[in-house]
């Protein structure tokens, strides 16, 4: 039995030894763990490196050990098919997903399959990216043993807040698989601001930007902070845009320049490697510098800031496309953001900083390390999940609308994009047809008004419904998304309480680029959503009172007169041909026709039916 003694006061602590939670912050390029330190949070030196940056590669050796970091990176050269990097941007991805990246890697991605998740093969084995990323988290877990010489089992992890639930949910396998109970998922951006300390003390009120930067990924969120509560209020991004394709335009630079002259030296992998580390080396000097020079082999490869900020202003002006679109849904005026945070290490870019000074009219902080705050302010979340801050409450958002599909194609949103999580909503829905034992629910992500134009996250079906006429069923969906943004659907017969729910996480797969995509087509077809909406809804309307219309002449031939069951055929034939006509105003107006002869006639068929229920006459 251990007996704590605390330190300070010299008396036997009576509570069991406190588990420390780590914060880690699982990169594309770098991996940081970082935990409590009396009052602060800081980062644990990797074995090998001097700094905390542990680069999220990794290298197979001939007896298949694997390392981690900076000793698997120097491989990248001279080993590039067995070293591993950027595993992050292929996590819950499939080939397709992923197969614009297979030139710039020196690795094998498998292509046999190219809707399934991807996978990795190194000599004869074959590995996922969550397996692939549970080795990075091993590393970062010994790091943290050896520093702290005790077990760490706990931690809190970092993603960008563009993952989706898919991805969320990998990135917990992973930790799972590194022996990590993985106590909460935290958007990125909400770590960095807590590394800031904003919201560590209740009387400052407070709107934040984070603009983040790093090797894959670029986020973009506004926060309100009030009482001691962040509040996100909108997030946007790209997990396909970041320093590496910064890397990419100086390489595809200097092609131009100079590797036509090159011949068959220019073509081996380990040049391309080579080339790739100039790059960044490249990209980082011209950070403080106005000028690069640098020799591969015979090639001298040179750079002047001018040329590179030139190469690089379509990707700050993505990431500011991005910035306009999460200011402009979080419903703040630019002059209403009172901090603009830097993080991810390609936010050091000079040009970055004098975009975004022009955009909010003020200077952007990176005060605290932009490599390391992710993770620092993880480490304080884990504090707090630990229970030693209890004052505190994150909130988080959904990124983009949840809903399913409803006849006709329609997307119904269940969950309005931006909405803070952990949420619950739910509708009820019915059947369409007499008699319909199943009903299949497709779950959708985006914000498009036809699923078509969604992303479909899975679908599942509810099954034995008991026999009922359409529209007697009251079929109750509800969505609900936990503190890590994780998705659980159910569905739920109520008169009959059959019931069934899905697991989102099991459906992988679309380009992260596309859900960046989604957005942005959302506010460029919202027109002509809006009118094909329209025309949808008009449309199933007509076919349900069509659908009636035809049952009700059937049941009651005999209570209508021949004339009336003609002007009723006439009715439905002109409503029909309205439909075919697909114009929502015509199809509304003989929908009203129809339903204001029939009317009448039903009220009298419901009169003489109960009449002769009355008198004991089956009907
Ligand atoms: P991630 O969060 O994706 O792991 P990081 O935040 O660690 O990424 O950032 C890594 C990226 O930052 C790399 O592309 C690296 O080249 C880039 N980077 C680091 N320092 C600088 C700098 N001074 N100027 C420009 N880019 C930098
Ligand atoms: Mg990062």
């Amino acid at each position: 039995m251990k007996i704590p003694i605390d330190l300070k006061t010299g008396s036997i602590d009576a509570k069991e030894e406190k588990d420390v939670i780590v914060g880690i912050d699982l990169g594309t390029t770098n991996s940081l763990v970082a935990y409590i330190s009396g009052e602060n949070p800081v980062t644990i030196k990797s074995n090998c490196g001097q700094n905390a940056l542990t680069p999220s590669v990794l290298h197979f050796s001939k007896d298949e050990t694997i390392i981690v970091g900076d000793e698997a990176k120097k491989f990248l050269v001279s080993d590039p098919q067995n070293t591993v990097f950027s595993v992050k941007r292929l996590m819950g991805k499939s080939y397709n997903d992923v197969s614009k990246l297979k030139s710039s890697i020196g690795y094998e991605i498998i292509d046999e399959d190219k809707e399934a998740l991807v996978k990795i093969r190194v000599k004869n084995k074959f590995y996922s990216p969550i397996e692939l990323s549970s080795e990075i988290l091993k590393s970062l877990k010994k790091d943290a043993e050896n520093h702290l010489k005790h077990p760490i089992t706990k931690a809190v992890i970092t993603v960008p807040a563009y993952f989706n639930d898919a991805q969320r949910q990998a990135t917990r396998d992973a930790g799972k698989l590194a022996g990590l109970d993985v106590l909460r998922i935290v958007n990125e951006p909400t770590a960095a601001s807590l590394a800031y300390g904003i919201g560590l003390s209740r009387d400052v009120v407070s709107n934040i930007a984070v603009y983040d930067l790093g090797g894959g990924t670029f986020d973009i969120s506004v926060l309100h902070l009030e009482d001691g509560v962040f509040d996100v209020l909108s997030t946007h991004g790209d997990t396909f845009l970041g320093g590496d394709d910064i890397d990419r335009l100086i390489i595809e630079h200097w092609e131009n320049k100079y590797i036509p002259l090159q011949g068959d030296e220019a073509k081996s992998l380990n040049f391309g490697q080579e080339i790739r580390l100039a790059a960044e080396e490249a990209k980082i000097f011209l950070s403080s510098h106005d000028h690069f020079l640098s020799k591969i082999g015979n090639l001298y490869l040179d750079l002047d800031k001018t040329t590179f900020e030139t190469l690089i202003l379509p990707v700050i002006q993505k990431t500011m496309d991005s910035v306009r679109l999460a200011v402009k849904d979080s419903g703040l005026k630019t002059e209403e953001i009172d901090k603009v945070i830097l993080v991810g290490g390609s936010s050091r870019i000079p040009l970055i900083k004098k975009h975004l000074k022009e955009f909010f009219g003020i200077t952007p902080d990176d005060s605290v390390n932009p490599d390391e705050v992710v993770a620092l302010g993880a480490a304080i979340q884990a504090d707090i999940l630990a229970g030693n801050r209890k004052d505190i409450l994150l909130l988080d958002v959904s990124p983009l609308s949840l809903g399913i599909e409803t006849v006709g194609g329609l997307m119904d949103t269940i969950i309005p994009r931006n909405s803070k999580v952990p949420a619950k909503a739910g509708r009820q829905y019915t059947t369409s047809v007499d008699g319909q034992a199943n009903l299949r629910i497709s779950v959708y992500q985006g914000e498009r008004d036809l699923v078509q134009h969604n992303r479909k996250l899975g679908e599942f079906i509810l099954r034995n419904i008991p026999g009922m006429v359409a529209g007697m069923p009251k079929i109750e969906v509800q969505f609900i998304i936990d503190a890590d943004g994780i998705l659980t659907v159910k569905a739920r017969e109520l008169r009959s309480g059959i019931e069934s729910s899905i697991d989102i996480r099991s459906t992988y797969g679309i380009s992260e680029e596309q859900m960046a995509l989604m957005l942005l087509d959302s506010i460029k077809n919202a027109e002509g959503d809006v009118q094909r909406r329209g025309i949808l809804e008009a449309v199933n309307e007509a076919n349900n009172i069509l659908q009636a219309s035809e049952k009700f002449i059937k049941q009651n031939e005999d209570i209508l007169s021949e004339d009336e069951i003609v002007m009723l055929r006439n009715l439905t034939v002109k409503l029909e041909k309205a439909v075919d006509s697909s114009e929502k105003d015509t199809i509304h107006t003989a929908i009203t026709k129809l339903n204001d002869y029939s009317l009448p006639l039903a009220q009298r068929a419901l009169d003489v039916n109960i009449s002769k229920a009355l008198k004991g006459v089956k009907v």
